[in-house]
């Protein structure tokens, strides 16, 4: 069952009035930040495998961390399925999680995708890749995160907002790899390149960028495979419009995010919301993750799907992605100072 965030209370009202079957007492609950149609695959694999029943409520990240809140000791949440390490890390940070000693996900999670305390585990990446029509600006200028802020790219930059946790999560790395006051001095450079204020969100800057709105963008790999692959007229054409470049091959190596969950400190089914975290590790779930919507799964012997191995192979940064949360409000103060909106 799947939920959207604002018509949930009305429908667990109803369900509960009925006598509750839909609502098993054995069944999990997933609050997920995570808005992909192939998920429901996830949740119905799991159920197929284990017999157990799973309620999902969707919502924004920040809005599910706000109803954990407020729920308290009494939120129905066994798990917080979450996009983005900063994302994680908040929860963390107000205690929401409890640690969860698995043999499996210790074996199959490499150590730099999960939490140093086992607070979540990452089941996903995602490479934040720097996209260029090579109509306007010649790829090999653009092959660094720091050449984001080349004053020859002056006018041709199109970028999301900084509040987008993807950008905010970037900068923490950033920051964590060259020290605060180049970061800072990077970002300005980048606004200094800017084409427009921040709008959109990364499949709308792939497309501005396709159309020569505006010369080069960041946005995450699997929008611009599924541009590549979409059945919407237009969509494809956009993608061949574009470069796609793993910044930073020659150094530190492609930032990369994760989509990851945790057991909540309060979570009424423990054992079983374990078992989903298990699952999502499963092989199973690995190539559901990467060969429905296309993102790198977490457990290195997975195979990537043929559309991800079009991508190539590429250097990923190996920083713990933990540390993309302890540098968020850092990164968000520097983002603001410099003016990016
Ligand atoms: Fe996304």
């Amino acid at each position: 069952m799947r939920l959207t965030l604002s018509a949930t209370c009305a429908i667990i009202a109803v369900v509960l009035a009925q006598g509750g079957s839909a609502l098993a007492a054995d069944a999990i609950n997933i609050y997920s930040a995570r808005h992909y149609e192939s998920d429901d695959l996830l949740y119905d694999g799991f159920q197929d495998a284990t017999g157990i029943p799973v309620n999902v409520i969707e919502g924004e990240g920040p809005e599910l961390l706000a109803r954990m809140r407020a729920e308290g000791k009494n939120s129905p949440a066994d798990v917080f399925l979450a996009v983005d390490a900063g994302n994680l890390w908040l929860a963390e940070k107000e205690n929401l999680f409890q640690p969860v000693q698995s043999k499996a996900l210790n074996d199959r999670i490499p150590a730099s995708l999960r939490n140093p305390k086992n607070l979540w585990f990452g089941f996903s990446t995602r490479a934040r890749m720097i996209f260029v029509n090579p109509s306007r600006v010649d790829p090999k200028l653009v092959q660094t995160y720091e050449s984001l802020a080349d004053p020859r790219l002056k006018g041709k930059i199109c970028m999301r907002s900084s509040s987008a946790i993807y950008n905010l999560s970037l900068l923490g790395a950033l920051i964590e790899h060259w020290g605060p006051q180049k970061a800072e001095q990077w970002v300005k450079g980048v606004v200094a390149n800017f084409a427009r204020s921040p709008q959109g969100a990364d499949t709308t800057l792939l497309q501005s960028v396709a159309a020569g709105e505006c010369a080069v963008t960041l946005a995450n790999h699997y929008y611009y495979v599924r541009l590549q692959t979409s059945r919407v007229r237009g969509e494809q054409d956009a993608a061949k419009k574009l470069t796609p470049i793993f910044p930073d091959q020659d150094s530190t190596g492609t930032h990369v995010n994760i989509s990851g969950a945790g057991v909540m400190a309060s979570a009424p089914h423990k054992a079983n919301a374990i078992k989903f975290l298990e699952y999502m590790a499963s092989d199973k779930a690995q190539n559901i993750v990467a060969n429905a919507n296309y993102e790198f799964p977490a457990v290195t012997s997975t195979p990537r799907s043929k559309e991800l191995a079009t991508l190539g192979e590429f250097k990923i940064d190996p920083l713990n992605v933990a540390t993309y949360g302890v540098n968020q409000a850092q990164a968000q103060a520097i983002f603001d100072r410099a003016g990016w909106r």
